[in-house]
């Protein structure tokens, strides 16, 4: 059966890699499905779209977007797949978040510089380009000033969430995300759930109507990827799954990519929910 990655970035946010260079990788990787799920924008989606079909790859991929979703004052991320990418609401929604993003990219400079950290908004919008911006970016300057001397030390010491908490962002509330997706005709997957929620959270968080669990994902050990896999056929959720690759510019070690997979027996499932829902609203 073919190989699923359904949970890859490219440079439209976080990701190290252009959509050509990424999609080279993906090819060799021998991966036959995926789906673009870049941070609150489907740009990258797009231009993997068009890539596609240009060079007539055998390759499928479903819409995808990994949403920053507030519940209460925290940040979930949930996967959305197989909507309508034309959609206008769905469109504004993410137009939105792009604004949130850099938003809340000013309040976490001013906070770092309240700490003495010399670090600006341009410098940081410099790094992601046109893409997204999201805390890598700062990361990046962190290092390259000196401040930290990798990514997740970055994280540890100045943008974790519990680093920036209190901050305001202006993300969408999975409430209203879930309401814009679903009428969009998507689906939606809690993503890489892994040690974040509680039993008991998880559960809230599902019952705002999410329709699957990202059981597969690198930080998910066997027993982890088990036990949300048994969650996910007991309450007929959708399982979903990827290597949530960024990529890197520095190695050409990919220990996920084309490894952390899922089987084309659940893609098909979240497609065939997807057209349900797409029947139902026309
Ligand atoms: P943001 O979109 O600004 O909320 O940043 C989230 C992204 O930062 C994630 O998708 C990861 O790519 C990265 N990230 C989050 N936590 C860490 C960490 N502890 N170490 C390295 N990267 C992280
Ligand atoms: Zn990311
Ligand atoms: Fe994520
Ligand atoms: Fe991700």
């Amino acid at each position: 059966m073919a190989k699923a990655d359904l949970h890859i970035h490219t440079k439209a946010s976080d990701g190290a890699l252009e959509v050509p260079e990424l999609i080279k990788k993906i090819s060799e990787k021998g991966l036959k499905i995926i789906a673009i799920t870049d941070h609150d924008t489907i740009d990258g989606y797009t231009e993997a779209v068009k890539f596609i079909s240009e060079n007539n790859l055998n390759l499928e991929i479903i819409s995808g977007v990994e949403l920053t979703a507030l519940w209460n004052s925290m940040e979930v991320h949930l996967l959305a797949y197989a909507f309508d990418p034309e959609n206008e609401p769905f469109l504004t929604l993410i137009a939105k978040q792009k604004m949130a993003r850099r938003k809340r990219m000013k309040e976490i400079v001013k906070l770092l510089n309240s700490k003495g950290v010399d670090i600006d908004y341009e410098e940081i919008r410099a790094v992601s380009g046109k893409g997204n911006m999201g805390r890598p970016h700062a990361a990046s300057i962190l290092i390259k000033k000196g401040y930290v001397s990798s990514i997740p030390e970055a994280f540890i010491k100045y943008l974790s969430s519990d680093k920036i908490e209190g901050i305001k962002t202006g993300y969408q509330t999975i409430q209203q995300m879930v309401e814009i997706v679903k009428q969009a005709g998507g689906v939606l997957s809690i993503a890489h759930p892994g040690p974040i929620y509680s039993r008991k959270e998880l559960d809230e968080l599902l019952s705002f109507g999410l329709d699957g669990i990202e059981c597969i994902h690198p930080s998910h050990n066997f027993s982890v990827q088990r036990s949300y896999t048994q969650i996910a056929k007991t309450n007929n959720l959708l399982i979903t799954g990827g290597s949530d690759y960024h990529g890197s510019n520095k190695s050409d070690y990919d220990p996920y990519l084309g490894t952390v997979t899922i089987s084309q027996s659940h893609v098909d499932s979240i497609k065939r929910t997807a057209t349900n829902r797409k029947r139902i609203l026309t």
